[in-house]
């Protein structure tokens, strides 16, 4: 079994994309085929650099392994010209030398009448060359029959030939197009089974009749139908749905996003979550749905909490150091990322957001947040601070458990609620009156620095008791 991913690198890998590269990359691994990934370039003028890279980051980010290549469309040309002057040979192919004005003007005239606009063949039976006028090469189609085909996704499809013209297989440069070279790709990479978006389906029977031109064996098509936004359009950037790297930006882990993707247009059971494994192992291309499926951002996020706080915090942790990159955050300057991430990942719905929380356990702290210190570093709360502080200078191991002890035990022998001790302490930690439990708080910003910054807010409070 042999499946292919060919995207044209004419913007972004968006999230069509990615989604059919996993349907590709999951059924190829569940049949223990080969992925191969062909990189459909051939458009020179929409085709950039930048969406190569695009693509290529993409599959990487999400883990999608192929075995063979990327291969390059436009590496190939010599061998699409030689295909094409084998058709020509045989006569399964001819030049055509009419104008562009006589095309244009047969397109008006069929509209005219209500036709569907087709080459009427005029060149089909042998044409004159023109002097100076490079010929394009048509295929020549079958004009009888039925092209029938039954798609993994939709089930049987026929067209009748009658329906399909002679399609320009090679321009005047010699350029080949585009449903002649994926044939021609795909036969000789013996890709047996083609799976692509549906705003496809119909390249399809014209393509078979290449195929057949050329004697080669038919692969299986498998036709995913495209995805919706939740308000039922077609799914565009209006949607947010940018390439999927900007998901990596926005804080997603790639696991997220393919657990997502996976459910869109395919199910198994009610089940919602799926490991890779299990990805691999139930995934099947004849189930998915042939109906568009609709995206939705709610979901996303949920996956993206859940993948958050149960994949071990060393993997999650992998992904954090990018966005610290970002942010100019030094990971090395605090915790350890796996602690940050066993604190965090409850409370914040995305890595970028977890990053910008996080910023008080790796940086000097800043001013205190003008509302929070009015508050909660009041003369009052020197006794607490400092008994506190006395308290946890004196601690052996810098545990959660010992330090809710300490903060505990203090406020039992200050008399006071724990909330006296906890709130200053955080603003004195945190410059602010919301962060983790106090515990883990003391716990992410370390020994050293949470003693540094009570000393601090002790004198904070001492100032502002003299000053009154
Ligand atoms: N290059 C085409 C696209 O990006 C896909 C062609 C195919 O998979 O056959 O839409």
């Amino acid at each position: 079994m042999r499946t292919r991913f060919a995207p044209s690198p004419t913007g972004f890998l968006h999230v069509g994309g990615a989604r059919t590269a996993l349907f590709c990359y999951l059924q190829s691994r569940h049949q223990q085929g080969v992925f191969i990934l062909r990189i459909e370039d051939t458009d020179l003028e929409r085709s950039t650099p930048e969406s190569v890279q695009a693509i290529l980051d993409g599959m990487e980010w999400l883990g999608l392994d192929y075995d063979e290549g990327p291969f390059y469309q436009t590496q190939r040309f010599d061998r699409y010209a030689e295909v094409v002057r084998g058709l020509l040979a045989e006569g399964k192919a001819y030049p055509c030398y009419c104008s562009k004005e006589r095309i244009e003007a047969l397109r008006e005239e069929q509209m005219e009448q209500g036709l569907k606009p087709r080459y009427d063949g005029h060149c089909r039976e042998g044409a004159e060359p023109v002097p100076g006028v490079k010929p394009v090469v048509r295929f020549r189609n079958p004009q009888d029959g039925d092209v029938v085909f039954d798609d993994l996704v939709r089930g049987p499809i026929s067209i009748s030939n009658t329906e399909l013209d002679d399609l320009v297989i090679a321009r005047p440069d010699g350029s080949p197009t585009y449903n002649f070279t994926v044939v021609v790709d795909d036969v000789d990479m013996a890709v047996s089974l083609v799976i692509r978006g549906d705003d496809h389906i119909n390249n399809t029977p014209r393509q078979i009749n290449i195929y057949r031109a050329l004697g080669a064996d038919l692969p299986d098509f498998a036709h995913v139908p495209m995805i919706l936004g939740d308000d039922g359009a077609r799914l565009s950037k209006r949607h947010g749905a940018v390439g999927v790297m900007q998901y990596r930006d926005d804080g997603y882990l790639p696991q997220a996003l393919l657990n997502y993707l996976v459910r869109l247009g395919w199910s198994y059971g009610d089940q919602e979550i799926f490991s890779r494994e299990q990805m691999i192992a139930y995934f099947d291309i004849r189930d998915v749905n042939r109906k568009a499926a609709a995206f939705n951002s709610d979901k996303l996020d949920w996956l993206n909490q859940h993948y958050m706080r149960t994949l071990p915090p060393a993997e999650v942790a992998q992904h954090l150091v990018w966005h610290f990159e970002q942010a100019g955050l030094d990971p090395d300057s605090g915790p350890p990322l796996e602690n940050l991430v066993t604190v965090q990942a409850d409370r914040v719905k995305t890595l970028k957001e977890m990053t910008e929380q996080s910023r008080v356990f790796y940086e000097d702290l800043e001013d205190y947040d003008e509302g929070s210190a009015k508050k909660h570093l009041r003369p009052v709360a020197e006794d607490p601070l400092r008994a506190v502080g006395n308290r946890l200078a004196d601690l052996a191991a810098w545990e959660p458990e010992r330090l809710n002890e300490a903060v505990r035990i203090t406020a039992e022998e200050l008399e006071i609620g724990m909330g006296k001790i906890a709130q200053p302490l955080r603003v004195a930690l945190t410059g602010t009156a919301v962060s983790p439990s106090i515990d883990k708080t003391l716990w992410l910003i370390g020994r050293e620095r949470s003693l540094e910054r009570i000393s601090r807010a002790l004198a904070y409070v001492m100032n502002r008791a003299a000053a009154s």
